[in-house]
């Protein structure tokens, strides 16, 4: 559902009031770097592609103000999501930056851009705060992975999070949950390959469900005031992203606010050009991603 009209923002289509998060706290916040990315994944949720546009790169004097305004809202983290982070010309800037003030989480594909300029990300290991990498690595059939991402990328990728973890970054993954899977088998399928490279059985495994592209209309329930109360305990909803966190976002040449890192393709959730005004807003649970939210507990925070 995208450009809810004002009553539709607050209703749900049966007149219902529409369930929404009062954010309490920034804790942490995510910078969008730009949606321009090496690979081509279909079922990418920011539909980001070699030399798209639709969100820019983030430029670190976009960001540094950002950066100074959370710090003083008490921010603990920033997280740093693409496209591909390391197509960004200012990635390493800004981390350098980002680090001497909080920890910091990447989310890469750590594939060439990566690879690449590994020489200037290895120094960021003496910075005050630690950073963490967080790699897509969808299945841990490699043919499955390759199927959306190009042939050869598992192994990349995967030699990439040896070596970042043997350098000493911490390191976690992302990948998609399937219909019907047996969890703690696909845990040990993940297990075979990190020891391949040298990683321990207990890196992070973050799930995702399919997030559908951009600007897709998705069949799912509507959340009203009621269902958040009747179904959600007071720490289920203090856990929605949108509660503790923003993300930076650059479109049409100016950084803004949204509400959280789901909902970048709806003008509806750009809360305003400071993070002060943005936390300041009462969001909506309006788009199809926030069914996620309630019902899966889907988060890219790791929290
Ligand atoms: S997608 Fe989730 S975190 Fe984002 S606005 Fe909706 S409920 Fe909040």
């Amino acid at each position: 559902m995208l450009h809810l009209d004002k009553e539709s923002w607050v209703q749900t289509a049966d007149g219902q009031p529409r369930g929404y998060i009062q954010p309490q706290a920034l804790t942490e916040l995510w910078f969008h770097t730009g949606t321009n990315c090496n690979l081509q994944c279909p079922f990418c949720l920011e539909g980001s592609k070699p030399g798209d546009n639709r969100i820019s790169f983030l430029t670190f004097d976009d960001v540094q103000p950002l950066m100074d305004e959370a710090l003083a809202l008490g921010v603990e983290k920033y997280s740093f999501t693409g496209g591909e982070p390391f197509l960004n010309p200012d990635m390493v800037r800004i981390l350098d930056y980002a680090l001497d003030r909080r920890p910091c989480l990447v989310l890469s594909n750590a594939t060439e851009p990566l690879m690449n300029r590994l020489h200037e990300v290895v120094p960021l290991l003496q910075k005050s705060n630690p950073l963490n990498f967080r790699v897509s690595l969808d299945h841990p059939d490699e043919t499955k992975h390759d199927a959306g991402r190009g042939r050869g990328n598992f192994r990349k990728s995967l030699k990439t999070l040896g070596r970042l973890h043997k350098i000493g970054f911490g390191v976690s993954i992302a990948r998609l949950i399937q219909e019907g899977e047996d969890t703690p088998a696909v845990t040990a399928a993940y297990h075979v390959h990190f020891r391949s490279v040298g990683l321990p059985d207990n890196i992070r495994i973050v799930a995702f469900p399919d997030f559908f592209p951009p600007g897709s209309v998705a069949d799912v329930p509507q959340i009203t005031e009621h269902c958040m109360k009747t179904y959600l305990g007071e720490a289920q909803r203090n856990a929605f992203m949108c509660n503790y966190s923003k993300m930076v976002v650059k479109k049409n040449g100016k950084p803004g606010v949204y509400a959280c890192t789901l909902v970048d393709d709806d003008a509806d959730y750009d809360l305003g050009a400071t993070l002060k005004e943005s936390m300041a807003a009462r969001v909506m649970l309006g788009h199809h991603r926030c069914y996620s939210c309630f019902a899966y507990g889907a988060s890219c925070s790791e929290r």
